[in-house]
């Protein structure tokens, strides 16, 4: 399980992407990952107490930092955040409760005060900005979002994807004729496959096309056809110059037809080109690793947004 997970389900907490957050006690609590470190939120309205019960909060987690391991400690008018190291994640756990308690004590108000503009509330909505869930009344909610959505042009993303189709697209086919050139010239050919997912992914990118869904396929496809076809129109050519050799006379649909119905004969088989079209599968695969994950990252979320 991973840490999230664990948190989740010792707090009894919901997930929203890469962050789980809830109430714990009066408190809205917010973990998250981030490199090789997990960060605690918790959402109060330090804003609005008066600074002695901030030092004390200071002085109480300057305390506990040895033995909790914390890694940095830090406050803003809407909560305290604490980041421990990954691995020191169960620390962080016991001592979420700790920190909640002493909020409580040191009278710093959590869900029943909003967060943002400091009104009592009774019922609130639970909105996230970047990593952290805040409590909100209803009016202060949709004013983030409001705000949200004219600062941040979110669709922009959608933007480029034929562009960047055809980005992929041109330099998958330059990838391919030098796959085709170097084997019909019987040069070893097959590593020209592991440039073909990274050229499509390059191609995708330099055309304007962001990650989304369009690229991923774009990645994913273009490199296996245009592979595919490149090897066939190899073994094709090759036939072709070998029976004008021979002095045959035939149609391009003959020769099209005859060496697609014949591709597990024997006489291909043993066909130098077959070792390097399988090996230009490993090959190709070699280059997805690489391209794949990025290609179909998902989509950025709004930054600020509200969570249900
Ligand atoms: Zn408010």
């Amino acid at each position: 399980m991973s840490k999230l997970g664990i948190f989740k389900k010792e707090l009894e907490l919901s997930r929203d992407g890469d962050i789980v957050y809830g109430r714990c006690g009066d408190y809205i609590v917010t973990f998250s990952e981030q490199n090789r470190e997990v960060e605690l939120f918790v959402d109060a309205r330090l804003g609005r107490v008066d600074s002695g019960a901030i030092d004390e909060l200071k002085a109480f987690v300057q305390a506990s930092a040895a033995g909790y391991k914390l890694v940095s400690f830090s406050m803003t008018s809407t909560g305290a955040s604490v980041v421990v190291a990954k691995k020191n994640a169960s620390l962080l756990l016991e001592f979420s409760a700790l920190l909640i308690s002493q909020l409580k004590t040191l009278g710093i108000p959590g869900a029943g005060i909003c967060s943002n503009c400091g009104q009592p509330m009774g019922s609130y909505n639970i909105v996230r900005i970047a990593n952290h869930a805040h409590a909100c009344d209803s009016e202060c909610a949709s004013r983030l979002l409001a705000g949200a959505s004219r600062q941040q042009p979110v669709y922009v993303r959608q933007q480029g994807s034929f562009l960047g189709f055809m980005g992929a697209l041109l330099f998958v086919l330059l990838a391919a004729a030098a796959y085709a050139y170097l084997a019909l010239n019987s040069y070893f050919c097959a590593w020209v496959a592991v440039i073909m997912p990274i050229a499509a992914s390059l191609g995708y990118a330099l055309f304007g096309g962001k990650p989304c869904a369009g690229k991923g396929t774009s990645v994913l496809l273009l490199p296996l056809l245009f592979f595919s076809g490149a090897a066939f129109f190899v073994l094709l050519y090759s036939v072709y110059l070998h029976w004008i050799d021979l002095g045959y006379v035939f149609s391009l649909r003959e020769l099209i037809s005859l060496v697609s119905k014949n591709l597990t004969a024997p006489v291909l088989k043993s066909e130098y080109l077959y070792k390097q079209v399988a090996e230009g599968f490993v090959f190709l695969l070699i280059g997805y690793i690489f391209s794949l994950p990025q290609a179909f990252s998902k989509k950025q979320q709004p930054r600020v947004r509200e969570l249900s």
